[in-house]
């Protein structure tokens, strides 16, 4: 047996006495310390090369889906030398930081998808998470609200919906219950759901992040892959090169080495897995969503969520009310064509992402469909009253002159080639060498925030049976 083994056997066996600690602060300081001991027994183990360039595993992206998937990779595995590498000076930055910040029950999802199990799931864990950690969150409630008869049908059938799904204190609310909930919104009827929550999701996933380093693990920030390349070998006869084989090349050139990589790239997932010779479908296609604010002083006007009855016609929910932990309330997002990936501000334009997204059969036969809506969309981005008076039919008392433009995000919406919307998560790897140790998650769409623990833990699953860990 040689060195190498002994070493591995050694590392596997402190650390498996150890486990029970998983999740379990009163014993992070005992793990803590095996983990740095096994580290550097492992690293005195290594070829020579700079001991804290090679990892077992790296994760590319230090979004929320990123982190969670980190942080439950430690969790279960401590015995693993395990990096997250993010191209912003900054983690989560992009659409974990740049969301409506609301905790989902699960209402809207097909019963029996992966989307409504790991959004209800998802949630649990999420509040069990905020609760251990002291972050804050406000169980707010929310209010799917029909305006007229004829969203009726559409409205008792979300209802039946979400109970499928085991969404938690649905009920249906008639005119005289909504006001006592929401004093001024008006509707005909509507599905009230208590445990809808808000919270700074940017934070939460900073969170997972700290975690993640406390119990052992690296973050590299300003770390921007370009390429995933097989790691040269050393001087002849060395082992070098064959402990990490894949080399995890950045725009910088800065340099790691790891066995396996797993992606989680968001805005980018489409270009990262192409980097290791996947397929560019699905695409990624860049929706922005602008918001405005409600002015402080007439922040009265909403209690909760205010949501409308989607129409299942259309992609996206709908512009909502939506209070914010900090107690601001935001109003939107509508859903218009970013013309740049991460283009935050109406004119951002990239000429590259443009040619990529209209160059796209999916995107033009996914316009076509949508002509009218996406086109009353950007007339709403641009023309905000006519936004207001959309928000006014479910809150008559708000003016034009109540809000101001607020922020905006963009969401990474994976599109197939004949413009369906891909709704539900996609993992790909490449075939053969290298590409093989690289697993993409490559679509991760709303409500990705709230079911971030879910999420980890199933691509977890997916990675230790990928790769054997
Ligand atoms: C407007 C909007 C509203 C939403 N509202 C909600 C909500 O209320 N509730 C909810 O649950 N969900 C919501 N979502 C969805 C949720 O925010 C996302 O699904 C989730 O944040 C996705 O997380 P992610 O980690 O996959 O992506 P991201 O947060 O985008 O993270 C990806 C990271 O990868 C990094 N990266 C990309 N390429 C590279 C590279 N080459 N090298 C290194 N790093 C790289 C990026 O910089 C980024 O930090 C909303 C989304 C949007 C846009």
């Amino acid at each position: 047996m040689g060195r190498h083994q002994i070493i591995h056997l050694l590392r596997k066996k402190l650390v498996n006495k150890y486990m029970i600690w998983d999740r379990c602060s009163s014993f992070l300081a005992v793990s803590s310390n095996v983990q740095r001991s096994v580290r550097h027994a492992s690293e005195k183990s290594s070829s020579g090369s700079p001991p804290s360039n090679d990892f077992d595993v790296c994760i590319v992206g230090g979004g929320i889906v990123g982190l969670a998937t980190a942080q439950e990779l430690i969790w279960r595995q401590p015995n693993l030398k395990l990096a997250v590498v993010e191209k912003e000076a900054e983690l989560s930055l992009h659409q974990s930081g740049h969301n409506s910040g609301v905790i989902h029950a699960g209402i809207y999802y097909t019963p029996g998808s992966l989307k409504a199990k790991l959004c209800v799931e998802g949630l649990e864990l999420a509040y069990k998470y905020l609760d251990e950690h002291n972050l804050p969150y406000k169980k707010c409630g929310k209010l799917i609200v029909a305006r007229n008869e004829e969203e009726l049908p559409r409205l008792d059938a979300l209802h039946k919906r979400g109970l499928e799904n085991g969404v938690k204190g649905l009920r249906i609310m008639n005119s005289d219950e909504i006001k006592e909930v929401e004093p001024y919104c008006k509707g005909l009827k509507a599905i009230h759901s208590p445990n809808t929550g808000i919270v700074d999701w940017g934070q939460v996933a900073r969170h997972y992040g700290k975690n993640f380093e406390r119990l052992g693990g690296s973050v590299f920030t300003n770390f921007e892959v370009s390429n995933f390349i097989t790691t040269r070998e050393g001087k002849a006869g060395s082992k070098d090169g064959l402990q990490h084989p894949v080399t995890l090349q950045a725009k910088s050139g800065k340099s790691l080495r790891c066995r396996y990589v797993v992606t989680c790239a968001g805005l980018y997932s489409d270009r990262v897995a192409e980097m290791s010779g996947c397929s560019k479908i699905p695409k990624i296609v860049p929706f922005r969503g602008d918001y405005l604010l409600l002015k402080a002083e007439k922040n009265y006007l909403v209690n909760g969520n205010i949501y409308p009855v989607p129409n299942p016609k259309f992609p996206f929910l709908g512009v909502h009310f939506t209070p914010r932990v900090d107690g601001s309330i935001w109003l939107g997002p509508n859903a218009v064509l970013a013309m740049k990936r991460e283009g935050y501000k109406l004119l951002d334009f990239s000429l590259k992402d443009m040619i990529d997204a209209v160059s796209f059969s999916g995107l033009r036969k996914l316009a076509f469909r949508h002509l009218g809506y996406g086109l009353g969309e950007m007339y709403r981005g641009f023309n905000y009253p006519a936004q207001v008076k959309l928000l006014q039919e479910y809150v008559p008392d708000l003016k034009v002159s109540d809000v101001t433009r607020g922020p905006s995000g963009v969401r990474a919406q994976a599109l197939d080639t004949d413009g369906n919307l891909v709704d539900d998560f996609v993992f790909d790897i490449g075939a053969g060498g290298i590409a093989s140790r690289v697993l993409h998650v490559r679509n991760a769409p709303s409500p990705a925030a709230t079911s971030s623990l879910s999420i980890a833990k199933m691509v977890v699953d997916k990675v230790q049976d990928t790769f054997e860990l």
